[in-house]
């Protein structure tokens, strides 16, 4: 994303790393670790204070992870979901790398009216469109719609619903994240739905 901050980095204190981890909601290596803190970017980035600046979450994670100073490079994701700190989610990529990403995926948020690619979705659907591609996990989530409801979770989803509520998440943020309902969360996590999904 072209709004990727370039903050400098520093080494972190011993006691910083484990911090910093435990504020990520870290699963297995093929799923998103959602960033747990409070402070969201607009463009959905969790945003963390390293140092004595506040920086993007993943930015810090892919450091810590990796090792690698980031610092005039841009931290891309993989799975196009800013909030997620999985460092195997995670590459370096120039600026202009990262722009074309951005146009590839359709999220070029310069284009406007009938180019912008919410264009297609209509009055709320358009809303939340707007709300849930911050967060989203999956792409394909997105354009099946509420009209299906309860499809749009394939079970791997549920068991990272579950994973997550277990972490800590709220069922409201989980809710958020996924743009659906908080009850239809409530009934996930209680396994009152999805019950076949262990
Ligand atoms: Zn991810």
């Amino acid at each position: 994303m072209a709004h990727q901050v370039h903050n400098p980095m520093f080494i972190p204190p011993a006691d910083y790393v484990p911090k910093f981890w435990a504020r990520v909601a870290v699963g297995s290596s093929d799923t998103c670790w959602p960033w747990l803190g409070k402070d969201i970017t607009t463009h959905g980035y969790g945003r963390c204070h390293y140092a004595g600046h506040n920086v993007i979450a993943s930015r810090v994670a892919f450091y810590l992870a990796t090792g690698t100073n980031p610092t005039g490079m841009c931290v891309c994701h993989h799975c196009d979901n800013p909030i997620c700190c999985n460092p195997s989610h995670l590459f370096l990529g120039t600026q202009s790398d990262n722009v074309r990403d951005s146009m590839r995926k359709g999220r070029q948020r310069h284009l406007r009216g009938a180019a912008h690619w919410t264009a297609k979705f209509k009055g709320t659907d358009k809303m939340k469109w707007k709300i849930t591609d911050k967060r989203r996990l999956d792409p394909n989530a997105r354009a099946r719609g509420e009209k299906q409801g309860s499809a749009v979770f394939s079970d791997d989803l549920i068991r990272v619903i579950r994973r997550w509520y277990s972490f800590g998440l709220t069922q409201m943020r989980i809710a958020e994240f996924f743009g659906c309902d908080r009850s239809t969360i409530g009934y996930i996590v209680r396994h009152k739905a999805w019950q076949h999904v262990v």
